[in-house]
Order: structure tokens, then C-alpha cells, then sequence
């Protein structure tokens, strides 16, 4: 299996300092359930974690006790979880080496009861070297019936200095006798702020570009970099032109236009998605000019909106949104996309 990327912890300060303070007070609770969006850190924030329960250099509490020693013993809400990164301990565990550190992704059918089977033979094992084991389940949702009936018993009698952590983005969908077992931790979508700033600052974005992709990341950070790495911010751009001047088109060129963009389902999910966002800024532009998203597209959006009034862009975009509901009952795609573009154009 090759090693995932590191991928970065960005915000998430109450997990960071829930784990904190469990392990600063030696009582972590040994099923953590961790859910939110997918691409918000929840697997780097385990991952970190599961160093700072083990590190060679800095020990669980040791490490918080000596920072926090002049100022008051709970520990700040921006305290990292300490770890050094560096010892051994720190690599194996980034690398997915360690022998304690125990990853189980889903197999195509989900995770099985041969992969729980598995797990419970080596968790029955005293650790071989590390103070804590650490279990980390991804995507706990899609454990089978009966991998997830026989985790439950692991999760109700825990050897000793195992710690589960369960990661899902379908809470609703996890068994609730396992959902009771756990203590949860709530991850939040990430601020556009935060995301904005670390492309800015890792991903080579100008300001205006990574505002769009924060934006239309909708606080998932692995979203945002999927649409940096895509021709996403090509495409919105090539397509908030069209948007913009579809007045001075003919109706072939519309028509055309239509065939062209509802070819693809996904692809059509995308366009209904810079299709509000440019009615959007096409809105906020007439009231609050430096608020707009895609700021890098001033000209066109002014161009699109200066001749429409505030109501007739309101309409449209309900207009949009109804599309996308069609959308998920296979209503005809090119006949709906004709219509709203036909009905853009007309003004
Ligand atoms: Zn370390």
C-alpha cells in the first residue's frame, strides 16, 4: 500500500484541544469517534495524535505540563498536540510503519469481518512497542453488519492502552450501538479564511484565485486543492465570460452552448454550481462591489449584471437552484440548461 501524502492540519482547534486536554490528563477515552465533511483533517488530526500518545521525545502531559508551568494548567485552545516529529516513533507513524499504528480503510464491499477478525487477533497481542496502540478506522460507516457487530465487542471490552478512532462523513449511516460506544468529536468545515490562506501560502494561489477556490471548497480543504490541481479555475473562468455576455449571442450559439455544457452529469453540477456563484457576485456586486467572490472576473461580472436589476438576477438564481433540483430527478439536462441559458440571454 503506498503511504498517503501528509495532508496538513488546518484549523480544527476544539478537536486539537479536546485530545489535548484528555491527554494531558491521562484519560483518553479509548473509542473517539471523529465525524465530519470528508477533507477537514480528521485522519491528520488522528495521525497526530497517535505521535503525540508515543513520542520518544515529548511524552503525553510531560511536554503541555512544562509549557503550560507559568501560566494556567489548561491548555490554550491553540495548543497543538505535542509531538516532535522527528523520533522514531514520530516517522514510523507519519510513514505508516509503526507496529501500534493500525490503519483499516473499506476493501470495495466495505470493511469485512475478515478485516475485523484480523485486527482483533493482533489487538489481543500485548503492543509491541509503544505506550498506546491506535486503531484507526476510516470511513466507519461502511462496516458490514457483521464486521461492525463484531468490533462492537471490542469496543465494549478494549485491551488495555488501545485507543480506536473512527472516521466518518456519514454519521447517520454508522450503527448506533457503535455510535453509543464512542466519544465524539464534532470536526467543523474549515473557515474560507483559513483555507484561503494555506493556498496562498502552499499552493502558489494569487489572493483573488484562492478565494474562489475557498469558496467553492465549502470548507473542505482536499476539495480545494482537487479543484486547484483540476482546470476547474480555467473552466469557472471561461464559463463566467459566457454567463456574462450570452446577451450578445445568437440562439444558435445559446443552443449550442446547452449541448456542450449538460454532456456530462458531473461536469453539469459544476456549472449550476459557478452558475450561482457568479448570479451571486452579479447581486453583490451592485450593492457591496468589494464583497464578490471571483474577484479575478470583476470586469465580466459587471459587464453580465449592469443591465439587470437586482430582482430579474434573484429570479434567475432560484431559476438555478430549481435546475439543480431537476437535475436529481433526471429531468431531460439539455432541455432544462436551454431554458435558463435562453432565458439569461433574453434581457
Ligand atoms: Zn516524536
Amino acid at each position: 500500500m503506498t503511504v498517503p501524502s501528509p495532508f496538513p492540519i488546518v484549523g480544527q482547534e476544539r478537536p486539537l484541544r479536546i485530545l489535548s486536554a484528555h491527554l494531558l490528563r491521562e484519560t483518553i477515552p479509548q473509542a473517539l469517534l471523529f465525524t465530519g465533511i470528508p477533507g477537514i483533517g480528521k485522519a491528520a488530526v488522528a495521525t497526530r495524535f497517535a505521535q503525540a500518545c508515543n513520542c520518544d521525545v515529548r511524552g503525553p502531559g510531560q511536554s503541555m505540563a512544562e509549557e503550560t508551568a507559568s501560566g494556567p494548567a489548561e491548555p490554550s485552545p491553540e495548543a497543538e498536540l505535542p509531538a516532535c516529529g522527528r523520533c522514531k516513533s514520530c516517522r514510523q507513524i507519519a510513514a505508516d510503519s509503526h507496529p501500534d499504528w493500525i490503519r483499516i480503510r473499506p476493501e470495495r464491499s466495505g470493511i469485512r469481518i475478515g478485516q475485523v477478525r484480523e485486527l482483533l487477533r493482533i489487538i489481543a497481542l500485548r503492543p509491541y512497542a509503544a505506550r498506546y496502540r491506535i486503531v484507526l478506522l476510516h470511513d466507519a460507516h461502511r462496516l458490514n453488519p457483521s464486521a461492525g457487530n463484531a468490533l462492537l465487542k471490542a469496543l465494549e471490552e478494549p485491551p488495555s492502552n488501545t485507543i480506536f478512532i473512527l472516521l466518518t462523513d456519514h454519521l447517520s449511516e454508522l450503527l448506533p450501538t457503535i455510535v453509543s460506544r464512542c466519544q465524539r468529536i464534532p470536526f467543523h468545515p474549515i473557515a474560507g479564511s483559513l483555507i484561503r490562506r494555506h493556498l496562498m501560502e502552499n499552493g502558489g494561489c494569487s489572493r483573488d484565485q484562492a478565494a474562489s477556490l475557498a469558496a467553492a471548497a465549502g470548507g473542505s480543504l482536499s476539495r480545494a486543492e482537487e479543484l486547484l490541481a483540476s482546470d476547474w479555475c480555467d473552466d469557472r473562468a471561461r464559463l463566467i465570460k459566457e454567463l456574462s455576455h450570452l446577451q450578445d449571442r445568437a440562439p444558435e450559439y445559446v443552443l449550442a452552448l446547452a449541448e456542450h455544457l449538460s454532456g456530462d452529469r458531473e461536469r453539469l453540477a459544476e456549472v449550476y454550481s459557478v452558475m450561482e456563484s457568479w448570479l451571486r457576485d452579479s447581486m453583490v456586486w451592485k450593492l457591496a462591489p468589494e464583497k464578490i467572490i471571483n474577484k479575478d472576473l470583476t470586469d465580466s461580472i459587471q459587464y453580465g449584471s449592469q443591465e439587470v436589476a437586482v430582482s430579474s438576477l434573484m429570479e434567475r438564481f432560484r431559476a438555478v437552484q430549481a435546475a439543480q433540483r431537476y437535475m436529481q430527478h433526471n429531468v431531460n439536462a439539455r432541455l432544462t440548461l436551454e431554458e435558463l441559458l435562453l432565458r439569461i440571454g433574453d434581457s
